[in-house]
């Protein structure tokens, strides 16, 4: 899970290794985030948050966007500063560090700073820095639009993403389990997946979260491995192990050895995307690095992933939590 106060937070849209750069370019703030060993490489994914479908959500991001002007406070505040014309209230600690640090993430700006420098050479030093923390502060607010706008309330008749589609989540009493049944008569535009939970209508938000999670989860581990066996077979590699990751912050892994981990959020997603991150994982059990060889390996047999890989960056999906 996201921890909001890590720099790897405030960083997490650099996270992203989809583009074919060379490994040394991604962006890395913590020893965590680093540089993936050679012989394990992953593909990362938005922290904790990702995003809804914007045909979920994004209407109403953009009203909650344009409903509440930005305030940089941060929760653990103890001083303040003004910041080009923004009050700033940021958390202060004093550090075992050589430097003065500064980290933007979700509950706002929080600094670090060695016992012997004064308030006034942070003061001035945050003034240097105006223009790049307020750019921080209004990205990570936007960002905490965006997630609050993603929460999913767990209820009878919630919406959630699959396989690109809408599923309708209902409560079921007849229903042993879960069961997804598809209205072929459904009119256009009305999502004609139901998702039927053995559930009381008293369920708790709890009881339909983790009945929805262990669904989205089974259907995973099946589309994945029916997946993995396709592409393998193509590519002509092996999987040792395939397992389900929950990882916050990426989409998949792969080892020498020929272990392979995908996360089961993927399931949100189109399976042209989710080709995408089985390909791309296989692709390193033949090359351990993102070198242009290896992009030709994911491009002999998804030769329109660029296409698809795009997804992964600007969706964004429900936040369970
Ligand atoms: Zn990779």
């Amino acid at each position: 899970m996201a921890h909001p106060s890590r720099p790897v937070d405030a960083q997490q849209l650099s996270l992203f290794d989809l583009l074919p750069a060379p490994l040394a370019a991604v962006p890395v703030a913590t020893p965590k985030a680093a540089a993936p060993p050679r012989l394990a490489v992953a593909l990362a994914a938005p922290q904790a948050a990702p995003l809804p479908p914007a045909a979920l959500t994004s209407a109403a991001a953009g009203l909650a966007a344009a409903a509440s002007a930005p305030r940089f406070q941060h929760p653990r505040a103890q001083r303040s500063i003004t910041l080009g014309e923004y009050p700033v209230g940021y958390e202060f600690r004093r550090a075992r560090r050589r430097s003065i640090g500064f980290v933007v993430g979700l509950e706002g700006l929080s600094v670090s700073a060695p016992r012997w420098v004064a308030v006034g050479e942070v003061e001035q030093a945050l003034q240097a820095k105006a223009g790049w923390i307020l750019r921080k502060l209004h990205e990570q607010h936007e960002r905490a639009q965006r997630l609050q706008a993603a929460k999913v309330v767990w209820r009878d008749g919630t919406t959630l993403p699959f396989l690109g589609d809408t599923v309708i989540v209902l409560l079921d009493s007849r229903v042993t389990g879960a069961q997804l049944n598809s209205d072929g008569q459904a009119l256009p535009g009305v999502p004609r997946l139901t998702l039927h939970l053995g559930l009381p209508q008293t369920a708790t938000q709890e009881q339909i979260r983790e009945a929805v999670q262990s669904w989205l989860q089974r259907q995973a581990r099946r589309i994945f491995e029916e997946r993995c066996a396709h592409f393998a077979s193509r590519l002509g590699v092996r999987i040792k192990r395939l397992s389900l990751s929950s990882a916050a912050t990426r989409w998949g892994s792969a080892s020498a050895s020929g272990a392979v981990r995908l996360n089961w959020r993927l399931v949100h997603f189109a399976l042209p995307v989710i080709d995408y991150v089985v390909t791309h994982e296989l692709a390193h059990l033949r090359e351990m690095n993102h070198s242009p060889a290896f992009w030709d390996v994911v491009r002999s047999v998804l030769p329109d992933f660029e296409r698809h890989r795009g997804a992964l960056r600007t969706e964004v999906l429900p936040a369970f939590e």
